[in-house]
């Protein structure tokens, strides 16, 4: 456990959590939405600091990155909790669910990142469950992983406040952002977010990292060509070389009445969102 950046005191021992656009409000002894971060005592901690769920070597592609790097591999490590509650959470299990954790420090992590360099890793991924609210661990380890030479990749679903993300991006050498759905009431209601808030993110992001995006295309939610096509001409006035990895839905968590993705509507939005974008996988 870690005193947690980003919150303000408030009223009666309680406070409020500026680390994402949630804003919690907690009062002594409760935990955010995310259920990585506490009020005890007046004080806000971070419960997932140093607290590893998964550790793995993956190649780059699998985070989806294809323009960062390819082929090489990359130390993915991720913990427990998350800001979103997508109700076909693909990793369920450690972002709502309950896991055993193991303690690695920062400085073991970035040792760890060493060691694999021989095995092809080029850094470390904090990735699996949502690493913005890992936020002290994420930072703490960057700043050491990157003084080692090695590179920082975030996967992430961009929901995070300016202010943290500001004090993140210069440690981190590229993102793969999800972008659930090119409208609001998808994220409102399958996720508990804001697209407004993700857009924001990509837009601050590209200016400072390598980018990629994920959209993961659920028939019938959001898989029309309209919504792809708008998502892709969005991305493209942002850089028409930014990648946009079109993945298929199979079912998961709580939505488990709708069927996989079937290729051919793959098929179909991926011709539609290269009408915008160079790359589109
Ligand atoms: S990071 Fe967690 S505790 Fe903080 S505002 Fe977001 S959901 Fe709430």
């Amino acid at each position: 456990m870690k005193k947690a950046m980003f919150y303000e005191k408030i009223d009666n021992g309680s406070v409020q959590c500026l680390l994402c656009p949630h804003g919690c409000k907690l009062a002594p002894d409760s935990t955010g939405r995310c259920r990585a971060r506490k009020n005890l005592a007046g004080d806000l901690y971070s419960l997932n600091y140093e607290r590893l769920a998964s550790v793995a070597l993956d190649p780059i592609e699998k985070k989806p990155l294809r323009h960062f790097h390819p082929g090489k591999r990359i130390l993915s490590v991720g913990t427990f909790g998350c800001n979103f509650k997508c109700s076909y959470c693909q990793n369920w299990s450690i972002s709502q669910g309950d896991i055993t954790t193991q303690v690695v420090k920062s400085s073991e992590l970035a040792d760890l990142a060493m060691k694999y360099v021989e095995r092809g890793s080029i850094g470390v991924a904090y990735t699996y469950n949502e690493p913005s609210i890992w936020y002290e661990y994420v930072l703490e380890s960057a700043e050491l992983v990157r003084e080692r030479g090695l590179v920082n990749v975030l996967v992430t679903n961009g929901f995070i406040n300016p202010e943290p993300l500001t004090r993140l991006l210069p440690y981190v050498d590229a993102m793969n952002i999800d972008v659930k759905a090119f409208n609001e009431k998808f994220y409102s209601k399958y996720c508990k977010g804001s697209l407004d808030i993700v857009k924001k993110t990509v837009e601050q992001a590209v200016d400072n990292c390598h980018v990629e995006i994920t959209t993961l295309i659920i028939p019938g939610l959001n898989d029309s060509t309209s919504e792809i096509g708008e998502l892709a001409k969005w991305l493209s006035s942002l850089n028409p070389d930014i990648a946009l990895h079109l993945t298929r839905f199979y079912p998961s968590y709580l939505m488990t009445d709708i069927p996989p993705t079937p290729d051919a509507r793959i098929a179909a939005v991926k011709e539609c969102a290269e009408l915008y974008l160079r790359h589109v996988y």
